[in-house]
């Protein structure tokens, strides 16, 4: 957000009364009708007010606002903790503003002016600049986006700001803008590692093992045995998740077959077999 440029205007009876805000109920939006204006020449037309120019007039101007708002900057006229002439009304208040906010709502709201650019159009930039500072003003006042008020919304007739009355969308996308700002900043927990597939063994190797296994059927040992390598092979044969004691003793069948040969290359291959059973079974690798 662009720093706070604080110009405060002396108190004078037409635009700071020094009255203090009963409290911050609601920040309400304007626009400065005066094409090309930047913020600092609002905030000098308010605090002009108090010269006799406008003094002496039979009907004096009334009028304030805490903030001006432009493309560069940020202008504070009035402490936030001061009444402004921003949104009195001699015609009356709207029903919503009666009861949410007063029954005189410059008691209890901050008032931004929304500079115009030359062609009388709130630009994007002066429209982000609104946002940064009244997401800041709605965090300091524990407020929310539907604390956010025009003009218009809170006297039912004045046509301000009027490009929002113009094109409302523009009003819904600020409070939008300014609830996005306000949502707590999380960052997303750390997605748990995920889990490696099961390994499983490859088509050719599951044959090899479950084969060597079938041929064990065949040499005359116990039936509690046969049964056993018959377990074994089932586990083998869908070559993953072998449960460990099977993997163990399906390796134990192998080395019998590791002792039979006397090649290395066998014995390499039998090696190899065992490391794959190892693997399948998740168990460490010989
Ligand atoms: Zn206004």
């Amino acid at each position: 957000m662009l720093p706070i440029t604080n110009a405060l205007i002396p108190v004078n009876r037409y635009s700071r009364p020094g009255t203090k805000l009963k409290s911050v109920k609601g920040i309400v939006m304007h626009y400065t009708a005066s094409n090309g204006a930047p913020a600092k020449n609002i905030v000098s037309y308010f605090g002009n007010l108090r010269l006799p120019a406008n003094a002496s007039k039979a009907k004096p101007t009334f009028a304030s606002a805490h903030y001006s708002v432009d493309d560069i900057s940020i202008v504070r006229a009035l402490p936030d903790n001061e009444v402004a002439y921003h949104t009195g009304s001699s015609q009356g208040y709207t029903k919503d503003a009666l009861s949410r906010l007063s029954t005189y709502p410059n008691n209890c709201t901050l008032g931004v002016e929304m500079c115009l650019d030359k062609n009388g159009k709130i630009t994007e930039k002066t429209f982000q600049n609104c946002v940064d500072l009244v997401a800041y003003l709605c965090k300091q006042y524990k407020l929310t986006e539907k604390d956010i008020w025009t003009h218009i919304g809170v006297v039912g007739w004045k046509q301000c700001p009027l490009p929002w009355i113009q094109k409302p969308s523009e009003f819904t996308r600020f409070k939008q803008e300014v609830s996005n700002k306000l949502k707590p900043v999380t960052t997303p927990p750390p997605k748990p590692p995920v889990p490696a597939p099961p390994y499983k063994m490859g088509e050719k190797d599951i044959e090899k093992v479950t084969r060597f296994l079938s041929a064990l059927w065949f040499i005359p040992i116990a039936t509690t045995t046969k049964n056993d390598i018959h377990k074994v092979a089932e586990s083998i044969r869908k070559g993953q998740n072998v449960p460990k004691e099977h993997a163990e003793k399906a390796i134990l069948f192998l080395s019998a077959g590791w002792k039979f040969v006397d090649n290395a290359t066998d014995r390499k291959e039998f090696n190899r077999l065992a490391n794959e059973i190892r693997k399948a079974a998740d168990l460490p690798q010989e």
